[in-house]
């Protein structure tokens, strides 16, 4: 018998995640702070699910009918319309919401399913003990935050723990850099660059989370300068002065009206009006991560591939100093 791969949705036999159902809720909604209330709904919901109607009946406010108790110790909470509940017939159109519900996931589910299968396990062992609600809970169930480090990280440190597993507790006292923090996204691309396999140990120091928080600081001032004025970072690159901003972001007609002789600061253009022509960071083809230290930590959005390439040589070359200072 195979045993299937665990999900970060659906881990185990004891619990799952149902923090996405509804798709549409409000922003930074917790099921577990109406915890008595939702478990009577969950309750009447399975009580009141009949497998064969077909009938629509659409979702109404922020709580769904079809959501309710999976196994019969009201443990598991999840989709009563889920293919996997139903012999492989996926009965959610009933709710009336198209696809949302089927294309509903979160961004730590899907670096979940990148780790290899000894890392899934290591890492589900943070949320031994947790129930639905608390799994369900992105502040109460550790592996919201420490997905967000991404699979290369997560796979290094698995493995050089042995696969052996922690508690919660135990793995955050061992590894205080992964004590949670207010930020949204962690500066994942730093990390990921300074830490490799020799030196995961970096990772339990007191003082390292604080020594990369005041690097990556210096360094966003620094890509800042680099993204305005160039020429000081990549003199080798450019020979004619210009302070906004470099080649490939300036229009065509801006840069012949340079060449021109024209390129008085009162004719150069603003900052921002420079910025609304650029393609969005997001959208570039390079490492997402790299992309989200840009936009979120150095507060970039938008930029040409040219641009972004001399931006993440600046970044490398950086990193690598700062490494050999480790
Ligand atoms: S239909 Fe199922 S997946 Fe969609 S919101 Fe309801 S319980 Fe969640
Ligand atoms: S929030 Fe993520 S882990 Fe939880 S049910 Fe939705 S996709 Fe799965």
């Amino acid at each position: 018998m195979t045993i299937p791969e665990p999900t970060l949705c659906a881990p185990d036999g004891q619990k799952t995640c149902f923090a996405c159902c509804p798709p549409i809720r409000p922003s930074g909604y917790e099921h577990i702070r109406h915890m008595n209330i939702i478990k009577r709904i969950l309750r009447e919901n399975t009580a009141g699910f009949n497998r064969d109607d077909r009938s629509l009946s659409p979702i109404t406010g922020f709580s769904c009918w079809a959501l309710g108790y999976l196994d019969k110790g009201y443990s598991r909470i999840g989709c009563l319309l889920h293919p996997a509940q139903n012999g492989g017939t996926d009965l959610r159109f009933r709710v009336d919401y198209g696809n949302k519900c089927s294309r509903e996931s979160c961004p730590e589910s899907e670096t979940f399913s990148h780790l290899d299968h000894d890392s899934k396990s290591f890492w589900l062992h943070l949320a031994d003990g947790l129930d639905s609600f608390s799994y369900s809970s992105k502040k109460d169930n550790p592996l919201f935050h420490i997905l967000k480090w991404g699979t290369e990280l997560l796979e290094l440190i698995s493995s050089a723990e042995g696969y052996i597993s922690h508690s919660k507790e135990h793995f955050l006292e061992t590894y205080p850099f992964f004590l949670p923090r207010n930020s949204l996204r962690p500066p994942v691309y730093l990390v990921k660059s300074l830490i490799k396999r020799d030196n995961v140990h970096l990772l339990r120091s007191a003082t390292f989370r604080d020594r990369v928080e005041r690097f990556s600081s210096r360094l966003c001032s620094e890509l800042g300068r680099a993204f305005v004025q160039t020429d000081s970072y990549f003199p080798h690159k450019f020979s004619s002065p210009r302070v906004l901003p470099f080649p490939g972001s300036v229009p065509t007609e801006t840069i012949s009206h340079q060449k021109e002789g024209k390129g008085l600061a009162e004719d150069r253009p603003h900052f921002e009006e420079v910025q609304g022509v650029l393609p969005p960071v997001h959208r570039l083809p390079m490492d997402r991560d790299f992309l989200d230290f840009l936009r979120l930590f150095a507060k970039i959005r938008r930029l040409t591939m040219e641009d972004a390439l001399l931006l993440k040589c600046l970044t490398d070359e950086k990193l690598s100093r700062f490494g050999k200072t480790l």
